[in-house]
């Protein structure tokens, strides 16, 4: 058996070697020369553009990181684009988390907020420029119909027969469209491209669609919506974007984004795509996090086990930490997939240095000191932070009724088991040596309910003066002074590595974990934490990094979250790595 009762040190501070925070990348590099020569007046103007269907998630914070890093490592700016064109799975709710979300992560669009449906008239108007340059035209075939005639990759498409209606009808088509005279899918704005173009996307891309559907900012203003391909580019290009810094499934849509800006001879940003973020044991993706809040498979968008910067917040994530994980991963051209251990040491790394050591105890089990008086208690200095001095000390309580971790104990421990067990003895950290006397059991079920013990009055503070040692340092606190918490701790929401994997057939929620979370009731916890404020954060020593949840605590039972353990299997993966 492995023995828990490493010293923290051992999981603090860096592993051996970790590969250097990244200094430049692609983009960068892009970007230095197009202002090195002087292209778009050496401005540097990015964007990041959510739909506002869902909470962001990790991904979204790469994507964060990089468009307003940028901005300001370039002295430039990045603006706040909600990219709301699709009315029936948009909404304010989302908008707000969207900027809550931003903000916390620690940047700031300065009053740059913008919608694509600010842009809508305007947007209206370009589609008509494209109509009479005989760019666009007005299609009604049906959607299978509109599938069929597209082709495959290796056929190409064929031509709608309402290709070549003229300039005029097509105007007056587009226009009876916007007043609502069609219903849904009666008719569709297409670009006249080219059928048989080898980018499937550059066959005569749809750009307006009909929707009788109320828009959260618009109302019933419009019940015509422009495509993404359509509204993206010329969102970019109003707002004088520069570089524009999109997932790489966007590539193929690329010839189309210049195709548009190109036709309209508008002012033309550069399109650049990057790997999106793919983390084991994760989905992250909008439509499968939508399916786990709605199938009930988490409490909510903020459910700590979710990989949004929501459910990062509430479990116990600083903004710092995931800052430093998007520095980290870097910025490339390919897609590939980052280990979930990574974030972790992340957190563990910040949290080492900032977070207060505690001492709290998750499955109790009460120890009485025999020699102790029964009316005697009192205080001993405990050290907050070991890394950080100036965190200083407090005091704890110490009295004759204790509790310490049924772990810690074992009747018959295996040989390299050195907690305490009959007749052994173990320090108490910040307080006493003390020897196990006495076991008392359950008569029922033999279970073991309570120790009995004697201390040593000469090792106060956790030192003997006789030099003796012991191996073992455990946590406890003080029965009667401990404040009752539950605390819920948190293991890898899927079994599967790539939950979903479409190669295996499976479905991601095939792989949700059952022992995602665990809830334990009857912790005890330092007295000192009855005062912690929501979303606060501690190392409860041995046990891992721990938040106040924001939302289901109260005074005088409050709930913690573990953030994470205090192993690093980060380390490991490196150490593995490098015996490779
Ligand atoms: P999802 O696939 O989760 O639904 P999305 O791309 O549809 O995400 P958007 O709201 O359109 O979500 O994303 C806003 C921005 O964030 C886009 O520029 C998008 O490329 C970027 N983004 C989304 N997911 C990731 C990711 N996993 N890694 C990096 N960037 C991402
Ligand atoms: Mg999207």
């Amino acid at each position: 058996m492995k023995d828990k009762n490493a010293p923290d040190s051992k999981n603090s501070g860096r592993p051996d070697s970790t590969e250097a925070p990244a200094t430049t990348h692609f983009i960068k590099q892009i970007i230095a020369e197009d202002v090195q020569n002087g292209k778009n007046d050496g401005r540097v103007h990015t964007r990041f553009p959510p739909e506002p269907n869902g909470y962001l998630h990790i991904g979204h914070a790469k994507s964060i990181c990089l468009n307003f890093g940028l901005a300001d490592e370039f002295n430039g700016l990045c603006n706040l684009r909600f990219d709301d064109t699709d009315p029936s799975k948009e909404s304010t709710e989302y908008v707000e988390s969207i900027k809550k979300d931003v903000r916390w992560l620690g940047f700031d669009w300065d009053g740059r907020q913008y919608h694509a449906s600010d842009y809508f008239e305007q947007l209206f108007e370009y589609a008509m420029q494209l109509i009479k340059a005989g760019k666009a035209y007005v299609d009604s075939l049906s959607a299978d119909e509109i599938r069929e005639y597209r082709g495959t990759l290796t056929r190409p498409g064929k031509n709608s027969l309402y290709r070549d209606r003229s300039v005029a009808e097509n105007l007056d088509l587009f226009e009876r469209m916007r007043t609502g005279e069609f219903k849904d899918g009666e008719h569709v704005l297409r670009a006249k491209i080219d059928m048989a173009s080898p980018n499937m996307i550059m066959r005569d891309p749809t750009l307006y669609r009909i929707r009788h559907v109320a828009h959260y900012r618009t109302g019933s203003m419009w019940c015509i919506y422009p495509m993404y391909d359509f509204t993206h580019c010329l969102s970019d290009s109003i707002e004088g974007i520069t570089h524009s810094l999109c997932t790489l499934e966007f590539e193929n849509n690329r010839q189309l984004y210049d195709w548009v800006l190109d036709q309209l001879e508008v002012y033309h940003p550069r399109q650049i795509e990057f790997a999106r973020l793919n983390l084991t044991y994760t989905v992250l993706s909008k439509r499968k996090l939508i399916q786990l809040v709605e199938g009930g498979h988490v409490s909510g968008w903020d459910d700590p086990r979710m990989p949004t910067i929501s459910g990062l917040r509430r479990r116990g994530y600083t903004p710092a930490a995931i800052r430093n994980f998007c520095d980290r991963i870097g910025v490339a051209r390919s897609d590939s997939t980052v280990e979930l251990a990574l974030l972790e040491y992340c957190i563990r790394e910040d949290l080492n240095k900032s977070a207060p050591r505690v001492m709290g105890v998750l499955r109790p089990l009460k120890v009485v000191i025999d020699n102790y008086p029964p009316d005697q208690q009192e205080e001993l200095k405990a050290i907050n932070n070991p890394e950080d001095p100036s965190m200083g000390s407090r005091q704890v309580p110490f009295s004759r009724e204790l509790y310490i971790e049924r772990d810690d104990f074992m009747e018959a421990p295996p040989r390299k088991f050195f907690r305490l067990a009959p007749g052994r003895e173990v320090r108490l950290r910040y307080a006493y040596f003390i020897t196990c006397v006495d076991v008392v059991k359950d008569p029922d079920s033999g279970e073991v309910v309570e120790l009995h013990c004697t201390y040593d009055p000469a090792t106060r503070g956790g030192d003997a003066p006789d030099g003796r040692k012991v191996k073992a340092t455990l946590h406890w606190v003080s029965a009667k002074h401990a404040v009752s918490a539950e605390v819920r701790l948190y293991n890898h929401f899927f079994t599967a590595e790539n939950p979903g994997d479409v190669e295996k057939g499976e479905d991601f929620t095939d792989t949700l974990n059952p022992d995602s979370l665990e809830t334990l009731t009857d912790c005890q916890l330092e007295p000192g934490l009855a005062a912690a404020a929501p979303g606060q954060r501690f190392q409860f020593e041995r046990l891992g990094y721990f938040c106040a949840d924001a939302k289901d605590g109260t005074a005088d039972r409050p709930v913690f979250n573990r953030t994470v353990t205090l192993r690093d299997t980060w380390a490991r993966i490196l150490k593995a790595r490098k015996k490779k």
